[in-house]
């Protein structure tokens, strides 16, 4: 039987809300009326949330879960569930409905007449986030977009995707994937398509600060090596900078004028100090992603399938 559509879900210690999220995603696909599969990947969660998948998947030929060894963060397991996938066109979304699921429908509706290969799911708001996390996520994006040129303040996680773009995406071999700048990156035609975020009905959202302060830079590092290249803008305008001071000291000192000048050179001391730490520190950055890439391990381990 050729299965039209799949759906995968990343799920992390989700077992409060799975219940009602994954009723609500059945009843979604029952609607559309096509044969359809469910892919729940469970990230290596700590409370009952394999336990519901498994029970899931007893209970329903469609579901299939699928358990990474450890929590591998949601863009490995986005990755895990996407190979598992054997549906015609494929659907990416969160386990805690703020991607909601009466939303499936229209979306497949649109893409279906839009002939695109990716229809990404806008924001229209952002939900219920906080002044704080709001700042960051935006002081995030700004960033991003200047670097890499790819606008992803409204982006989200939830797609669909047709075949060829998922098995695009399987191709990539890096072991720090980000979906968002992935699925930009394949090419093919985009369209949009705009969703309300629903608040999250249960549970926390998962993400430490420290974790996404990683997602940022694995972000940033894993798309655009134009960090490096602005160390390298600013080795040139310090050199320039050096010609410039230094010829006037030289200046100074040949025409007998040299003074004290301490303030100077303790503000270059501190201000070349820095830029170099943050070079460094930009490198390292890099340097990271070669050592974890040359590694080639790989993206997450399956530890249990059904
Ligand atoms: N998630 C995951 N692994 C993680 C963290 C989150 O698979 O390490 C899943 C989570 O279960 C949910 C989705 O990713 O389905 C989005 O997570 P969350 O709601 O915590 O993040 P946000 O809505 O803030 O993006
Ligand atoms: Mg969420």
């Amino acid at each position: 039987m050729k299965v039209f559509l799949s759906i995968v879900i990343p799920v992390f210690n989700e077992e409060a809300g799975l219940l009602e999220g994954v009723h609500e995603v059945l009843a979604a696909l029952e609607g559309i009326g096509q044969p359809s599969e469910l892919v729940l990947v469970d990230d290596g969660s700590t409370d009952h949330t394999w336990s519901r998948i498994e029970r899931f998947a007893a209970s329903n030929g469609a579901v299939k879960g699928l358990r990474l060894s450890r929590n591998y963060g949601k863009e490995s397991a986005i990755f895990a569930g996407l190979s598992r996938t054997i549906g015609q066109h494929v659907l990416v979304m969160d386990a805690d409905l703020q991607h909601p699921p009466d939303a499936i429908a229209p979306m497949l509706d649109s893409y279906l007449k839009q002939g695109y290969d990716i229809i990404d799911g806008v924001k229209s708001n952002r939900g219920s986030e906080s002044l704080w996390y709001r700042w960051c996520a935006s002081a995030f994006n700004r960033l991003f977009s200047s670097l890499s040129g790819m606008n992803l303040s409204h982006a989200s996680d939830f797609k669909i995707m047709s075949r060829r773009v998922v098995d695009s995406l399987l191709t990539l071999e890096e072991r720090g994937v980000f979906f968002r700048g992935l699925t930009s990156w394949v090419g093919f035609a985009h369209g949009t398509y705009e969703f309300e975020v629903a608040t999250r009905r249960q549970g926390q959202g998962s993400w430490s600060v420290s974790q996404l302060l990683q997602l940022g830079a694995n972000a940033i590092t894993s798309y655009t090596s134009s960090l490096l290249h602005l160390v390298s803008f600013l080795g040139v305008l310090f050199m320039l900078f050096a010609v410039v001071l230094g010829l006037q000291t030289l200046f100074n000192k040949l025409s007998g004028q040299a003074t004290d000048g301490f303030t100077t050179v303790i503000l270059l001391l501190l201000v070349i100090g820095a830029v170099i730490m943050v070079s460094l520190g930009i490198i390292g950055q890099y340097i990271a992603r070669i050592y974890e890439e040359v590694k080639r391990r790989p993206r997450y381990i399956i530890s249990d399938e059904i």
